[in-house]
């Protein structure tokens, strides 16, 4: 389903939506072009992905000099470390903090990915977080023989985990595992030990929507209900929301 038509059938979603469709195309255009010319590790790369941001976002490249030079001066490599640019401390007189923090976040995005290599193979078994980029879960996806694939909404990296299971506290008891699911179905799964919550949705709302992001985003509302419950998710969706007020 193409973002226009769920706009239409959830106008409530229009603007989480609209601004997951840029940052999908900012993503994609990075990654595209990192192929293209080849790049690795280099400031080459972070014009890249600047001058992709300045252009998906409409925003003039030279107000973003000043983003290169604090990139450049994180004293851990942004390309091994890339959470690292969410904590450059910028300010400014016409953003406010949370539209800066949302700003780090969006020109993270591709240095998350960046960290993948095509066809890599790794689960989410050993410790619950990210394989590839350390993130902890927060979406998975249950195929039609039954088993759960967790994807991050950072790096993009989706790998094996166990059915029943928390991935924050490793909590395998059933009885401490509770559902609550949406009008489609998509469901939140929270564990009564440790309070945390993972949303999880079958192979058919793949099958329709074609993008697990996209399934994390219109199942928002849930998010909203689970997370006035008490329960807490530990890592954002892809637009960055992490807590809703
Ligand atoms: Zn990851
Ligand atoms: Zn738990």
């Amino acid at each position: 389903m193409k973002i226009e038509e769920i706009i239409k059938e959830k106008p409530h979603l229009e603007s989480p939506l609209e601004l997951y469709k840029k940052i999908r195309q900012f993503v994609d255009e990075c990654k595209v072009q990192k192929e293209q010319i080849k790049l690795e590790n280099s400031t080459d790369l972070l014009d890249v992905v600047l001058k992709n941001f300045s252009n998906v976002f409409g925003i003039p490249i030279e107000s973003l000099s000043f983003l290169k030079d604090e990139i450049i001066k994180i004293p851990k490599n942004p390309f091994d470390k890339p959470d690292s640019i969410w904590s450059l401390s910028i300010q400014s007189e016409e953003l406010t903090k949370e539209e800066i923090d949302r700003m780090l976040f969006i020109i993270s995005k591709p240095f998350f990915v960046f960290l993948r290599k095509e066809g890599q193979q790794a689960s989410f078994m050993d410790t619950g977080k990210c394989p590839i980029c350390g993130t902890d879960a927060s979406l998975s996806m249950i195929t039609e023989n039954n088993e759960r694939i967790i994807i991050c909404p950072l790096c993009e990296h989706g790998g094996s985990f166990y059915r029943i299971c928390c991935p924050y506290c490793f909590n395998k008891n059933p009885d401490k595992i509770e559902i609550l699911l949406d009008d489609e179905e998509i469901r939140a799964e929270y564990c009564l030990e440790c309070n945390t919550y993972i949303k999880s949705f079958r192979e058919k709302h793949y099958i329709k929507y074609r993008d697990s992001f996209l399934i994390d985003l219109i199942s928002l509302p849930l998010d909203i209900v689970v997370q006035r419950k008490g329960y807490i998710r530990r890592s954002p969706n892809i637009i960055g929301i992490k807590n809703i007020e």
